[in-house]
């Protein structure tokens, strides 16, 4: 089963509009250099800049998907600072990140709010990432194959079949999340498997369709060897998407 791989550039809380058109600019100028056809990449920066760098990705024809890092699961309603699945999708947004680590750890996300967020996704038709992963302790204490099995249970619950068959989940340790310390190849690959084989469970028939995208300190370093792994199909990249050769390098290795 061959599926594309996905590298995400996850800008977190960095840049204005002006530098993220700069980012977006500077990224396509290095990526011309590599033939990308094989990868898609999506850039997830803070959402005031998502019109300015949808612009950008229009006007002067770039290759990249427009993300967005978080939404609520509403369409509209008195949810004061909150962004919808609508407005998103209005603005050409293709894939939304939602349950990332740092959200469920700072904002209280729950695995029952991540699945309505990732519904409320992919009711816009927009696709879903999906994140999941243990944390330091979770994984010393051997758990972190039962957390993950939990988190995706619950955080997937509210799809259709159809939606898992486009579905994006992204494994990241918690403990590997802009610390500089990435899981090795051979466990990333076991647990990306796993995943694998829960979301088969969840919706058989759908575990070869979905992609499964590792997270946590990914480098051009360690990038080849991560994205060579049979079950990895792609990256959800913090740090090194903020510096176009390194993202571009990244972007380059999972061809
Ligand atoms: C992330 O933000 O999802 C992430 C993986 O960050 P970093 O690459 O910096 O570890």
């Amino acid at each position: 089963m061959s599926r594309t791989p996905l590298i995400s550039g996850n800008w977190k809380m960095h840049l204005n509009h002006l530098e993220a058109i700069q980012l977006c600019q500077k990224l396509s100028y290095e990526l011309a250099r590599h033939r990308y056809d094989q990868v898609e990449v999506s850039l997830h920066p803070p959402f005031v800049d998502l019109r300015s760098c949808q612009t950008v990705i229009d006007v002067d024809r770039l290759e990249f998907k427009l993300g967005a890092q978080n939404c609520h699961d509403q369409n509209q309603g008195a949810f004061t600072g909150e962004v919808s699945p609508t407005m998103l999708a209005k603005l050409d947004v293709t894939y939304v990140i939602v349950g990332h680590s740092e959200r469920r750890a700072l904002f209280g996300e729950t695995d029952e709010i991540v699945a309505a967020k990732a519904a409320a996704v992919a009711k816009q038709g927009m696709t879903p990432i999906v994140c999941v992963g243990e944390t330091l302790e979770d994984r010393e204490a051997g758990r972190a194959t039962n957390v993950v099995t939990t988190q995706l249970r619950g955080s997937l619950a509210k799809l259709t079949r159809a939606q898992f068959e486009t579905l994006v989940v992204a494994y990241e340790p918690v403990w590997a999340i802009g610390t500089g310390r990435n899981a090795s190849p051979v466990d990333a690959q076991d647990m990306c498997a796993r995943a694998r084989r829960v979301i088969d469970e969840i919706r058989p028939g759908t575990g070869s369709l979905v992609r499964v995208q590792y997270g946590g300190s990914v480098k051009p370093v360690n990038a080849p060897e991560l994205l060579g792994q049979t079950d990895i199909d792609g990256a959800l990249v913090g740090g090194a998407s903020l510096d176009a050769t390194q993202f571009a390098r990244i972007v380059n290795a999972a061809r």
